[in-house]
């Protein structure tokens, strides 16, 4: 078991941002409102995700850390996927390839925690805690140097997480999100984001403002399209408005930030007319449909999908966009 968790862990982490990625959607999931990561070393030598929400008892602990358990689906439904985690991999992959210590409480009950080293797993003993879960990963890659090896600098390695930390931040408005990096033992506010309020529209809003900045509000229209049981909504940057930054594109499936080639190429397509080719367009789109209509189980780290009907979503984006752009005089 603990080498198929090895190999496993190369498919779903490849960087220290990917077990960043598995955590915070972790804590969505849990129904958390408030969500902090600390990290090192460009989370090389640490990753810590706390959470307020649901919490794991000290009973399922080591259930959590084993192969495939998942609590987030029952196996009669396999295609009903909401929540992001279904495959009930990343800890036990985390707990193969790094230091690994979990420490939760539900409501009503005393906390314990459990630690996970080189795929051992320890007895899971009291703890002290308020409320939630808090997972610590230390020491990402120690088992596996090879990985460790192509590993970018911790400054590259950092940015990464801060966009992983960023997107998730832009699909969830109504949790607050702060990313602190404690290099070195003092620890900096690297972003922080309060819940937004309002209705989903406002708060998305709102959230985009505080992630991508007062220019890019202030320059975007706002999406809200139907075709065929795909939902289209978001904004979408005028043509005339710039980013210094190549990756500009926010795309989401059933709120999931995705880097999905076809919904990429539907995006550039709608500006294609609009925009001179060394200039990107800058949008932050959501899509969502019922669950059957997308698979989302394409690559285990979920970046990309795969829609039953792929021409009707990339005709959503590109007349929705076009008519938006249309309607405000380009
Ligand atoms: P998955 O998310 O695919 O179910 P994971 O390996 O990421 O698999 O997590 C295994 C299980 O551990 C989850 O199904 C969930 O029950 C529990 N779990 C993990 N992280 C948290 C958390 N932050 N809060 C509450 N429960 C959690
Ligand atoms: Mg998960």
């Amino acid at each position: 078991e603990a080498a198929i968790n090895r190999i496993a862990a190369g498919e779903v982490l490849e960087r220290p941002a990917s077990a960043v990625k598995e955590l915070v959607e972790n804590a969505i999931d849990a129904g958390a409102t408030r969500i902090e990561v600390v990290i090192a070393d460009g989370g090389k030598t640490l990753i810590r995700v706390t959470d307020d929400g649901c919490g794991i008892s000290a009973e399922d602990l080591p259930l959590a850390l084993s192969r495939h358990a998942t609590s987030k689906i029952d196996g009669s439904d396999l295609l009903n996927i909401n929540s992001f985690g279904f495959r009930g991999e990343a800890l036990p992959s985390l707990g193969a390839v790094g230091r690994l210590r979990i420490t939760s409480r539900v409501s009503g009950a005393d906390a314990a925690c459990i630690n996970v080293a080189g795929g051992q797993v320890s007895a899971v003993k009291p703890a002290a805690l308020t409320t939630g879960t808090v997972v610590e990963l230390r020491d990402i890659f120690y088992a596996t140097p090879a990985r460790l090896k192509f590993l970018r600098t911790d400054r590259a390695e950092a940015q990464a997480i801060g966009d992983v930390v960023k997107r998730l931040a832009m699909a969830e408005p109504f949790i607050s999100f702060i990313l602190r990096d404690a290099t070195g033992g003092d620890s900096r506010v690297v972003f922080r984001t309060d819940a937004e309020t309002g209705d989903l529209f406002d708060a998305l809003h709102g959230r985009l403002r505080r992630v991508l900045g007062k220019d890019f509000a202030e320059n975007a229209l706002a999406i809200d399209m139907e075709r065929d049981g795909f939902h289209l909504t978001g904004y979408a940057a005028l043509p005339t408005y710039s980013r210094g930054a190549a990756i500009a594109q926010f795309l989401f499936v059933n709120g999931r930030p995705v880097r999905d080639k076809m919904l990429l190429g539907a995006l550039r397509a709608a500006y294609m007319d609009v925009l001179s080719r060394d200039r990107h367009p800058v949008a932050a789109l959501f899509v969502t449909c019922d669950p059957t209509l997308v698979d989302v189980n394409v690559h285990p780290a979920k970046a990309e999908v795969r829609f039953r009907e792929p021409g009707v979503v990339r005709g959503l984006i590109v007349s929705g966009l076009r008519h938006a752009l249309a309607d405000a005089g380009h």
